[in-house]
């Protein structure tokens, strides 16, 4: 998902149940939390996290 040699830092991410966007930290070591409605939008997966909503932006 990231192009080679970049490393993404920050994704914006898209509430599956709501559609809020947030920025979440690319390598999240504890759930993520959307902000509105409480749904998961990450969890920690030893590294780069696991996205459950869209990812609308990755930012360096
Ligand atoms: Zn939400």
């Amino acid at each position: 998902m990231a192009r080679h040699g970049q490393v993404t830092k920050f994704v914006k991410v898209k509430c599956k149940d709501c559609g809020n966007e947030q920025i979440v930290f690319a390598k999240a070591a504890t759930k993520v939390a959307c902000s509105v409605c409480g749904a998961t939008v990450a969890e920690p997966r030893g590294g780069t996290a696991n996205f459950l909503g869209e990812i609308t932006a990755e930012l360096a």
